[in-house]
């Protein structure tokens, strides 16, 4: 059988993936663009977790939470934060202006495409900032998009409709290799289909981080792995941060713990939300999210908070720190556990008794159980130390029934080596999304996408 030959093709169908095709085929419209994902079509992509006869994760070989178009994004809260203080380090390669208006451009395409409607939250009250402030709390200042799951859908079937017939999409075709030829790249699918193209762009997201791994060893490309943050998702009340979240949505709160000096922040706050398994290379950690349409809100409110670990020589494993912690409240949990706040800080473990009888209804079916025999006691000091300066901007948030999901890990992906252009020292081979460790967000990600589109055609057309 013949090589199907591509000028670009595109590993990854994520955000990343997305926006690079976007941008290229909008660009350069005689450009024949291929994409290879892992996963499935949007509409074909369903976890077969249901409550009932499926309980929990049954590791599919391609995860549909995780893969497919639409990448680990596609059931998102989509929330869009247009911001340099968060979300990734595109900046540094692009400066901050520059960002800025990347990230912009892809709100406006994501408006294009069926988000117009939704909700552009901007700035916040000032006095929110001061009374953060007066607690030892740092708000972090972004715009967000607040898409909602519903609408976040719609905006990336839209995309896809939008690129079905500009770029030829390749669902169900993992890439196994990636190697360098004279005037390209040969990339290998699982399947054993090959394909070749004259300039690539990988961006396989979190759950291609191990595989990257393995690119960069065949490749000779530098990388390096650091950084890891754990911590557990919060479930609270709506009412508790409703102060914030009305005017926010979104609040980035960062607390420096007394105790140690280490920085804790909020992550991925969800309104009215629900905490949700994520599945990473087998893994179950939490997660949340939330619908924009007032039918699906819960009573509840989640974020993360999250404890970030850097690690120095002679230690290069941080995702495997990560994910030993991981692996054991899976082992101890089967899955996700929930405890109590207050049975976490009388040192009892929560029982399915205790749950039930506490005033927050958990929106996530997992396993009580005691935290403190999973979470190091670092991390867990730091966790109860910010939930308590945390009940000072919004009260309740210490109380006994407030409920802690663990364990939650932000995987950082290994930084792979890449110029100002996103360009690996492979010439004409672009890493860009998450698996870059540029990106760990839905704007900067899809930003990212962009930009390295653009400068692949300058270099193309150079
Ligand atoms: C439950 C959940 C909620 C989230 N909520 C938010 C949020 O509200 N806001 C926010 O900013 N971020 C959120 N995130 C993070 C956000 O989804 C990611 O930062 C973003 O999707 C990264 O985009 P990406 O294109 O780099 O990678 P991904 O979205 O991970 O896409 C990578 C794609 O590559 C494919 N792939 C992997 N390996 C291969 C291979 N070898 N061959 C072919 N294809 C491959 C995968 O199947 C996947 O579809 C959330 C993540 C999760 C899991």
């Amino acid at each position: 059988m013949e090589n199907k030959h591509y000028d670009v093709l595109i590993v990854g169908a994520g955000p990343g993936g997305i926006f690079a095709a976007y941008e290229l085929t909008k660009l350069d419209a005689s450009l024949r663009v291929g994409v290879l994902e892992a996963g499935a079509p949007l509409g074909e992509r369903r976890c077969p977790i249901n409550g009932t006869t499926v309980k929990s994760c049954v590791n599919c070989p391609s995860c549909s939470i995780m893969n497919g178009f639409g990448g680990a994004g596609a059931f998102s809260d989509g929330k869009y934060n247009i911001t340099n203080e968060f979300g990734g380090t595109l900046f540094e390669h692009t400066g901050k202006k520059e960002a800025i208006e990347l990230m912009e451009y892809v709100d406006q395409i994501n408006c294009e495409m069926g988000g117009a409607q939704t909700r552009l939250y901007e700035g916040g009250d000032p006095r929110l900032y001061k009374k953060c402030l007066e607690n030892n709390l740092h708000l972090l200042k972004a715009s967000v998009r607040h898409l909602g799951t519903d609408v976040n859908r719609i905006v990336l079937e839209n995309l896809y409709k939008n690129l079905k017939d500009k770029a030829d999409f390749y669902f169900r075709h993992r890439v196994s290799t990636i190697a360098k030829t004279e005037s390209g790249y040969t990339v290998t699918c699982e399947n054993g289909e090959v394909f070749t193209c004259d300039q690539l762009i990988v961006s396989t997201g979190r759950s291609g981080s191990r595989w990257m791994e393995s690119v960069c060893k065949d490749l000779g490309l530098q990388s390096r792995s650091s950084r890891i943050d754990i911590g557990v998702r919060v479930e609270v009340p709506f009412e508790t941060f409703s102060e914030l979240t009305d005017s926010l949505y979104e609040s980035k709160i960062v607390y420096r713990s007394k105790k140690y000096q280490d920085k804790i922040r909020t992550f991925c706050m969800n309104p009215h939300g629900v905490v949700v398994n994520e599945n990473t290379n087998g893994i179950i950690t939490a997660n949340g999210h939330s619908y924009s349409d007032p039918k699906y809100y819960t009573e509840n409110t989640n974020f993360a908070l999250l404890v970030s670990s850097h690690f120095t020589e002679p230690f290069h494993e941080s995702n495997a720190y990560g994910e030993s912690i991981a692996r054991l409240s899976n082992m101890l949990g089967g899955g996700v556990i929930v405890q109590r706040f207050g049975d976490l800080i009388r040192g009892q473990r929560s029982t399915p008794e205790r749950i039930q009888s506490g005033f927050v209804r958990p929106t996530l079916q997992a396993t009580p159980g005691d935290l403190s025999l999973v979470i190091p006691k670092r991390q867990l000091d730091d966790i109860i130390e910010m939930i308590y300066a945390l009940d000072a901007v919004a009260p309740s948030t210490a109380s006994d029934d407030t409920l802690l999901y663990g364990v939650e890990v932000k995987f950082y992906n290994m930084e792979v080596e890449v110029d100002q252009n996103l360009e690996t020292a492979c010439k004409g081979m672009y890493v860009i999304g998450d698996c870059s460790g540029v990106t760990h967000s839905l704007s900067h990600a899809s930003a990212s996408g962009v930009y390295a589109a653009r400068n692949l055609l300058k270099a193309r057309n150079a």
